[in-house]
């Protein structure tokens, strides 16, 4: 990954904010900017004389595995806490203020950081998504990344065509699922396995209950793995038995809305706008006060991370953004349906980057 490049821009971000330094505390942002994918560390960002010095504070049990994975930083190890040292470290130089993750820093970390500063002058200064902004516009190497996440991720959806019928339990498909994930190499999935089936696809976020598949009705799957640090978002929604009419036209104005999502996505248009699209067609079948959530979500080293796509947000799309359109219905004691693809924008359009097919799949 381009550690180098990421470095530089966050430099130029802190000299915009007017920061002359920087504690990044999220591990995932610091993973983004050097490399390390330990679960316990400090990223400290200081500029002398325009210069950017980064350090990284971890504890002993990372010495090899930061050594093997960190570029652009130098490593420190001590028996102390590494927000202590990163703290001294960032303040050293006296310069003010000092910039903080504040989603990601709780106040006993802010109070220690305070407490540890070298210079009693030395000012802190909230920041609220500074790298989840350098974040937004994947490269090509995230893009790669992302892809073998999807094409993993979307695999899945065999394992539990062949799993689903009535009678099995809602865990089993699922565990079906994870365990066909592990062993195509994924390193986990990237969140809680959903699979509700019948009444229980009503439920925008069933996980998967010990409960049995009915007889008849829909089952929604929502699922994806972590490969190489990168998620994967997929939800398709299939039927056991034959669906009625009403069920059918549930599901059609669905799909059609989630393609109306798609086809507005574009650089240069409003993530608002997409979901009015996708609303839009919802609406227009009097199904749209059962659509509760949002269109969709940005994707990448987390599985929900901007741009939200939602009523009214203002967040323009750029080229190289990934996104989810995920439009749903769900009608309370009757059953849900959800279509979710991920997808790239570009200057014209946007490229599908989920594959497999979006017809009704009767089981
Ligand atoms: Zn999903
Ligand atoms: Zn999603």
């Amino acid at each position: 990954m381009r550690y180098q490049v990421r470095q530089q821009r966050l430099l130029e971000l802190l000299r915009r904010h007017q920061a002359s330094g920087l504690l990044v505390t999220s591990l995932v942002n610091i993973r983004y900017l050097c490399g390390f994918t330990g679960s316990s560390g400090v990223l400290a960002c200081r500029l002398d004389h325009g210069r950017r010095q980064l350090a990284l504070f971890t504890d002993g049990r990372y010495r090899l595995q930061a050594r093997e994975e960190v570029t652009g930083a130098r490593i420190v190890i001590e028996k102390r806490s590494a927000l202590e040292m990163a703290a001294e470290w960032v303040t050293g130089s006296g310069l003010t203020p000092i910039a903080i993750e504040a989603q990601h820093l709780s106040v006993a970390e802010r109070d220690l950081v305070l407490k540890h500063r070298r210079h009693p002058n030395s000012r802190l200064k909230s920041t609220v998504g500074l790298i989840e902004q350098l974040r937004l516009v994947k490269d090509d190497q995230e893009m790669a990344a992302i892809r073998s996440a999807v094409n993993l991720g979307a695999s899945l959806f065999d394992t539990a065509l062949n799993t689903i019928r009535p009678g099995v339990a809602e865990v089993r498909v699922a565990a079906e699922m994870e365990h066909a994930a592990r062993e195509s190499g994924a390193e986990g999935m990237s969140f809680e396995t959903i699979v509700a089936a019948g009444p229980r696809s009503a439920l925008p976020h069933g996980h998967a209950s010990t409960k049995p598949i009915p007889g008849r009705g829909f089952v929604v799957l929502d699922f994806g793995v972590i490969l190489a640090g990168y998620c994967s978002d997929m939800t398709r929604t299939v039927h056991v038995g034959r669906p009625t009419t009403e069920e059918r036209e549930m599901y059609e104005a669905v799909r059609e809305a989630q393609g109306a999502g798609v086809d507005a996505v574009r650089a240069g248009v409003t993530a608002g706008e997409v979901d009015f699209a996708a609303r839009s067609v919802l609406r227009r079948n009097r199904l749209d006060r059962f659509f509760t959530h949002s269109t969709g979500h940005g994707v990448g080293l987390e599985i929900h991370e901007p741009p939200r796509l939602a009523r009214r947000e203002a967040e323009v799309l750029q080229p190289g953004m990934v996104v989810t359109i995920e439009p749903g219905v769900y009608v309370p004691g009757k059953g849900g349906v959800r279509i979710e693809d991920m997808v790239v924008v570009r200057e014209n359009g946007c490229e599908v980057l989920t594959p497999g097919t979006k017809e009704l799949i009767e089981l």
